[in-house]
């Protein structure tokens, strides 16, 4: 049975290889003792790992919201066995304030995260996009600022391209707060950070590497093979287009199907373990609408 958790990068930190993801599901949009029963189920099965976005949830900021009354209900005794990261860098709020990468924007957004989820810190806070328009050391300075005020212990990035990163990784270690983690979608329909040399550089420089949308936001599990269910995300036809179920697919899960019968796996673990097995990575990021789907997902790596 492989270990729980891996180490991130060359750092102290262990993660497991399956975390949570908090951006569907977990808002005012889906049932509180839903979202409870999966986040309890996860914490009891050695996922220690949330992650958040500041616009996370319907409407944004909701799923922080819903963290929020967990701690006070369920999780408060357990900060310290939770690894709980959050981000910004997307729309969140109006005027010019409340998007993209300046230290305004940053450190404003992460005060009413915390606020939020009823937190003193996160362990982990990302710049959620890169900026072209604002100096890279003004988002890097206020990464560096946020570990020194205590309301973050690490720092990560997500979805930057590699010669930002590259830059990234020099200015956060000059300052002695090494880059902890890279987070970018990774899954067999979507090779980019291998291709784009990110996850290569990742490992030669001892950042960890958390894969999101492991699953395809669903694609590559059973969820579609016979239709498209009324309760999944691509009935909502936002960030997940019924025009994503073409024939093609269907072909290549009918053969992913019969690999992972082969192996006595679903085609999600199928899936997950394609993206574990990748040099360099350390944990999936799943998402989870039922705790059925993560019992499922865990099974064959966490058990
Ligand atoms: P996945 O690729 O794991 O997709 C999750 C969805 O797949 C679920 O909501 C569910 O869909 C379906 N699913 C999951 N397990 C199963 C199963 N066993 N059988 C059938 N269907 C299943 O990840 P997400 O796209 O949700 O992303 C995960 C996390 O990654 C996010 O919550 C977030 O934390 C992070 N993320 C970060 C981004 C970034 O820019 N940094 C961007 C996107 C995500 P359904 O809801 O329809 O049931």
């Amino acid at each position: 049975m492989p270990a729980i958790y891996s180490r991130c990068g060359k750092s102290g930190v262990l993660l497991p290889k399956v975390s949570l993801g908090f951006w569907h599901n977990f808002g005012d949009d889906a049932p509180f003792e839903r979202s409870r029963a999966i986040t309890r189920f996860a914490f009891d099965h050695g996922i220690t790992h949330f992650d958040f976005a500041n616009n996370y949830g319907v409407p944004a900021g909701s799923a922080e919201l819903t963290m929020g009354r967990l701690m006070d209900e369920d999780f408060r005794p357990y900060r310290d066995e939770l690894f709980i990261s959050t981000k910004a860098g997307y729309g969140m709020w109006d005027g010019p304030y409340g998007d993209w990468g300046s230290r305004k924007y940053l450190i404003s957004s992460l005060d009413q995260s915390l606020q939020r989820m009823h937190l003193e810190y996160v362990d982990l806070f990302y710049s959620h996009r890169y900026d072209p328009n604002t100096p890279i050391e003004e988002t890097l300075q206020a990464l560096v600022d946020i570990v020194r005020s205590g309301k973050a212990l690490y720092v990560g990035i997500s979805n930057w391209p590699l010669e930002p990163l590259k830059a990234a990784t020099q200015y956060l270690r000059e300052r002695d707060v090494p880059l902890l983690i890279y987070q970018g979608r990774l899954n067999m329909l979507n090779r980019e950070p291998i291709e784009q040399g990110i996850l290569d550089f990742c490992r030669e420089e001892g950042i960890g590497f958390i894969a999101y949308s492991p699953l395809a936001q669903g694609l590559l599990t059973d969820r579609y093979l016979d239709g498209i269910p009324a309760d999944s995300r691509m009935a909502k036809e936002h960030f997940l287009k019924s025009d994503r179920r073409t024939p093609e697919l269907l072909e290549y899960l009918h053969q992913l199907e019969a690999k992972a019968q082969a192996s006595n796996r679903s085609i999600a673990q199928e899936a997950l373990n394609w993206v574990l097995d990748q040099p360099g990575v350390t944990s999936v990021l799943v998402g989870a609408s039922s705790v059925e789907q993560l019992k499922n997902n865990i099974n064959t790596i966490i058990s």
